[in-house]
């Protein structure tokens, strides 16, 4: 199974993606895990996204971009992957079906994550990352609508939209039947 997941920030995309690469058996992929990661190391990439992050802003496509053609050429990526906050913009997009064509592959399904935004500040502020002051949740939020809500039309064709408000467990649920009533 090959899976996007796009949503908001904070619409618990991230926690689903986790249950999820259980259920199916296949990694979860994570772009700002990854970026949290070199950054956390103080690599070259992780030092180039730093200023992108803090203020909530995306980083570079291509230098985004080098890094899931990277990791997708990873042997656990052949069986399937759940990608986790990426594309975020239609070049990402492009991007990413051209790697995919360059294995034979498609995306099985797109997962939309849909949650009011005032329901998502109040539980970012309660998240405490160092990119959840209010201001830079705002300006998240601005980002996701001009940048990555195109990519809801892009995918139009195999977009599940799933409500993400409710108890964890229900939500996996709902991916689970709304993927499975598409089959
Ligand atoms: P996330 O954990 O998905 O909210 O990502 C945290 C931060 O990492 C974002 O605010 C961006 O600065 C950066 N980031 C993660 N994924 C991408 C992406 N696909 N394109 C550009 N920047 C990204």
């Amino acid at each position: 199974m090959r899976l996007v997941l796009v949503g908001p920030p904070g619409a618990g995309k991230g926690t689903q993606a986790e249950r999820l690469a259980q259920q199916l058996d296949v990694p979860h992929i994570s772009t700002g895990d990854l970026f949290r990661a070199n950054l956390k190391d103080e690599t070259p990439l992780g030092l180039e996204a730093r200023s992108y992050m803090d203020a909530g802003n995306l980083v570079p496509d291509s230098v985004t971009v080098a890094m899931v053609k990277d990791r997708l050429a990873d042997p656990d990526a052949a069986k399937g992957f759940i990608l986790d906050g990426f594309p975020r913009t239609v070049p990402q997009a492009d991007a990413l079906a051209g790697i995919l064509a360059e294995y034979g592959v498609e995306l099985d399904a797109v997962v939309e994550f849909q949650v009011d935004d005032e329901v998502v500040v109040q539980r970012l502020l309660g998240r405490g990352r160092s990119d959840d002051n209010e201001e830079v949740i705002r300006n998240r939020q601005q980002v996701y609508r001009d940048e990555t809500a195109p990519l809801l039309r892009y995918y139009a064709d195999r977009l599940v939209t799933v409500d993400a408000v409710g108890e964890v467990p229900e939500i996996t649920d709902r991916v689970t039947t709304a993927l499975e009533a598409r089959k």
